[in-house]
C-alpha cells in the first residue's frame, strides 16, 4: 500500500505546493524542504505533513543529509536548476523523479538544438557571426533564468549598443520571432508508454506584455527597452485544428530522446516554449525537462486533463499517480534516477 510507507519531498518554492497537494491527494506522505523565512507560509497548509528547514537551496548534501527515510522520492522543479546547478541535481543520492541523463541535454545550449532539431522541430535562426545576422535578434545569456539576462536587438547599430553593456562573453543571438507565445505542457508515462497533454499557459512577462497598454505616441522619447522577467502566468487554450502538431512534437521529442539518450530518454512532465507565427507554424524557444511553473494555474486540472481523466489532474498530481503506479506494479528503477 502505498499510504503512509512512503514521502514524496520537494524544495520550498517554485510549484511546491502544486507537487505536494498532488501527492497528498493520491495518498503519500508529504515533506518540504524550505529556508526559515518560508516554514510559516507554508505552514498554512494542512496536505504538508512535515516541513525541514535548510539555511539555503544551493548545497545538495545538505538537503540530502536530512532527508533519512530512504522510502522517500524527491521531485525536481524550476529551483533545482536554478539553484542547485546540474551537477548538484546529479550528486543527490535520494530517488529523483526522472532520467538525470537529460539535464546534459537541457542544459547545454547546442546539444538542446540538436536534439530538437533531430526531433524536427521548428528552432529560431541561430547566428555565430555578427555579419550574418537577419534583424531583430534577441541575445541570450547562458544559465540566464525567467527571461532575465536577455535584450533585444532591431538592427546591427542597436545591437552594437547594447553588446558594449552586456557583460558576458557567453550568450546566443537568436532570430526574434514576431508571433504568439505558447508554452505546451506534457507528461510521458514510461509506463503506458503514452503522452498527455496537461495543459498550456503563456508567461507574463515584464515589461514586454504591457509595452502595448501605452501608444506609441506615449512611448515616443522615453528609451523603454522590452525586457522578459516573468513575473506571472496566464491560461490559454489552442486552436484545435494545431493540437496535432502540438501532439505530435511532443511525440518526436520523447522518441528522439529515447534514440541519443541513456537511461530511456524524457520521461515525466517536460513542457515546450513556442511561438506561433501568423503561418501557423510552431517554433519552440526553448524546452524545460520537469514541471514548469505555468502548471500552477491548473491545480484542478485543465480542459485538456479533464479530455482524459474523469477527475482533477495536475501535473503534480501526474507525477504522484505515475510514482503510485511504478510501486504497484514494482516498475520504480523505470522513473527513479
Ligand atoms: P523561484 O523558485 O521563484 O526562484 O524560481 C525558480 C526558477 O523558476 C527561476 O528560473 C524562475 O524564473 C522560474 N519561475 C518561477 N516562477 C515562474 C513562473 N510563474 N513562470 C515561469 N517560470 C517561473
Ligand atoms: P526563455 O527563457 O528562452 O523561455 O525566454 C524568455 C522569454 O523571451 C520568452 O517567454 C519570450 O517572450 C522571449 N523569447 C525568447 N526567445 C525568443 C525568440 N527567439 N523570439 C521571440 N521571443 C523570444
Amino acid at each position: 500500500m502505498v499510504r503512509q510507507s512512503y514521502t514524496i519531498a520537494t524544495l520550498g518554492s517554485h510549484s511546491a505546493l502544486q507537487i505536494l497537494k498532488g501527492a497528498h491527494d493520491e495518498g503519500f506522505n508529504t515533506l518540504l524542504i524550505t529556508t526559515p523565512n518560508r516554514i510559516h507560509f507554508y505552514e498554512q497548509f494542512p496536505f504538508i505533513k512535515k516541513i525541514i528547514s535548510v539555511p539555503n537551496f544551493f548545497d545538495y548534501k545538505i538537503i540530502e543529509n536530512k532527508i533519512k527515510d530512504k522510502k522517500t522520492f524527491l521531485i525536481p522543479h524550476g529551483s533545482f536548476n536554478a539553484y542547485l546547478s546540474v551537477e548538484g541535481n546529479k550528486k543527490i543520492k535520494i530517488p529523483y523523479f526522472g532520467n538525470k541523463q537529460v539535464l546534459e541535454w537541457e542544459t547545454d545550449r547546442q546539444k538542446q538544438r540538436n536534439w530538437l532539431k533531430e526531433a524536427d522541430i521548428n528552432l529560431p535562426r541561430q547566428f555565430a557571426d555578427v555579419e550574418d545576422i537577419y534583424y531583430p535578434v534577441i541575445v541570450k545569456s547562458y544559465g540566464a533564468a525567467g527571461g532575465k539576462g536577455y535584450f533585444y536587438a532591431k538592427n546591427r547599430k542597436d545591437f552594437e549598443n547594447k553588446m558594449k553593456k552586456f557583460g558576458t562573453d557567453q550568450f546566443v543571438i537568436q532570430e526574434y520571432i514576431i508571433g504568439n507565445t505558447f508554452y505546451i505542457h506534457y507528461f510521458y508515462s514510461p509506463l503506458t508508454k503514452k503522452l498527455e497533454i496537461m495543459s498550456m499557459d503563456r508567461r507574463y512577462e515584464s515589461n514586454v506584455d504591457s509595452l502595448g497598454r501605452i501608444p506609441l505616441t506615449g512611448q515616443e522619447g522615453l528609451k523603454i527597452e522590452p525586457s522578459y522577467v516573468v513575473v506571472g502566468n496566464s491560461p490559454l487554450s489552442l486552436r484545435e485544428s494545431l493540437l496535432p502538431e502540438a501532439f505530435a512534437m511532443g511525440e518526436r521529442v520523447v522518441a528522439t530522446s529515447q534514440k541519443i539518450m541513456k537511461g530511456g530518454g524524457l520521461y515525466g512532465p517536460f513542457c515546450l516554449e513556442t511561438v506561433i507565427t501568423p503561418d501557423q507554424k510552431f517554433y519552440s524557444i526553448e524546452i524545460s525537462c520537469r514541471i514548469v511553473a505555468g502548471t500552477n494555474l491548473f491545480l484542478n486540472g485543465s480542459p485538456y486533463s479533464w479530455l482524459i481523466y474523469d477527475e482533477p489532474m495536475s501535473t503534480g498530481r501526474r507525477i504522484a499517480r505515475e510514482i503510485k503506479q511504478a510501486i504497484n506494479q514494482n516498475k520504480l528503477s523505470m522513473i527513479i534516477d
